[in-house]
């Protein structure tokens, strides 16, 4: 049984696997390429205001247990996400509900609503199975949706254009016929009141684990590896085997923070910017996750600007298509082969996209198999 561990990477993942390994005794040693703990989750405090620094993170999930035990790192507060569309100045509700087919077409009833979606359906007049982004999603809900709310965020975001696009992307599309701008069906959700960096401070607190940040990996590669500590890696696969296969393709960001003297830029948390000409996806003002904490007179705003992905840049979204999926599974027989002793964990060690409940869930169940062998 190993009694030694080395995680690379102290998100979520690598946190959560520590914090569970130290309270069984293992000693642990975290080391962390940033110069700071929390991976894509860490928040600081700017003016005030917990600003979320790798995008807006909202906690949310079906599943009680893992609230349960999230809850026990922070209080959260009752954030529920309801982010507005801005196209060309005109506001609308999302996820698209009552709300947004109201401002569309003035319909009131679910009744009314269902017919008008219908018929912009039919008129769309689509026959076999769609053969892009572009058809699939007319398909589902029809012309003024999809050019108003869908097209430019989604070409923004993918940098291409829809019809390119594969259909695969949009399965189905959340429609709801009641007047609720609840983004999420999740019955948990919220933000952690103080953000989300104590959380991690709290699982990496045990005296068992030491935290060593500004540390790569890479720079002392074969150090880690002839050491008798057992690797969870939570960094990128294919950078672990030196891109050996090929690279896997990830979708990057880039983020625009600014303090602003007033006190409320948006009125939300979250607008996104629907049109194609408006070169960013979203406007996140960070105060409105906790209902407007803060010093007067200032706000904190982010704006995203999606972007490809080059070696050295912040990988944020893995994309899963053929290609990726098959040069993932390449990359795990790999990793067997020469490596049986290496854990691949997390979001880019798994190349998945997992959120923080599914990545808490992903890091228990690393724990429970080092000591089902
Ligand atoms: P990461 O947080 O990426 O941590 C990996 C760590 O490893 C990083 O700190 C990195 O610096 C470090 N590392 C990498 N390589 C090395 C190396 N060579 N040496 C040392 N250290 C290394 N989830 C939700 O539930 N709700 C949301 O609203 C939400 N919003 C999101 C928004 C964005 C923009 C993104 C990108 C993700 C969002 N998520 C959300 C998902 C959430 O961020 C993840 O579930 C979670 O952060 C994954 O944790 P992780 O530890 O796997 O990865």
């Amino acid at each position: 049984m190993q009694n030694n561990y080395l995680v690379v990477g102290s998100g979520l993942f690598g946190a959560v696997f520590a914090n569970e390994m130290a309270k069984r005794g293992k000693k642990i040693t975290v080391i962390e390429k940033r110069r700071h703990i929390g991976g894509n989750i860490y928040t600081k405090k700017i003016e005030g205001i917990q600003v979320h620094e790798y995008g807006a993170h909202i906690f949310h999930t079906k599943m009680k247990d893992i609230w349960e035990y999230i809850n026990q790192f922070a209080n959260f507060n009752n954030y529920i996400n309801s982010p507005i569309a801005n196209y060309k100045g005109e506001i609308y509700n999302l996820p698209f509900n009552m709300n947004t087919f109201n401002k569309l077409w003035g319909v009131v009833t679910p009744n009314d609503a269902k017919q008008k979606i219908e018929h912009q359906k039919k008129s769309f007049g689509l026959k076999g199975h769609p053969k892009n982004l572009e058809d699939q999603a007319i398909s589902l809900i029809g012309l003024d949706i999809y050019n108003k709310l869908i097209k430019g965020y989604t070409e923004k975001q993918w940098g291409q254009s829809a019809k390119e696009l594969p259909a695969f992307i949009i399965r189905r599309l959340p429609v709801r016929f009641t007047y609720d701008n609840n983004y999420f069906d999740d019955p948990y959700q919220g933000i952690p009141i103080g953000g989300y960096t104590q959380i991690i401070e709290k699982m990496l607190s045990n005296k068992l684990i030491n935290v060593k940040t500004d540390t790569d990996f890479f720079k002392k590669r074969s150090k880690y590896l002839s050491s008798d500590s057992k690797i969870i890696f939570t960094g990128m696969i294919d950078e672990f085997f030196d891109y050996e296969l090929g690279e896997l393709e990830y979708r990057s960001l880039r983020f625009d923070t600014e303090i602003l003297n007033e006190d409320n830029y948006q009125g939300n948390a979250v607008v996104n910017y629907t049109d194609f000409d408006t070169p960013f996806t979203r406007i996140i003002e960070h105060k409105h996750f906790e209902f407007g904490k803060g010093n007067k007179g200032k706000t904190v705003i982010t704006h995203e600007y999606p972007q490809s992905w080059h070696r050295g840049d912040e990988p944020y979204y893995p994309i899963n298509n053929k290609r990726n999926k098959k040069l993932y599974s390449e990359y795990v027989k790999l990793a067997r082969e020469r490596f049986p002793n290496v854990v691949f964990g997390g979001r880019l060690g798994q190349y998945r996209y997992y959120n923080m409940d599914q990545t808490i869930m992903a890091a228990q169940q690393a724990v429970k198999n080092e000591f089902e062998k």
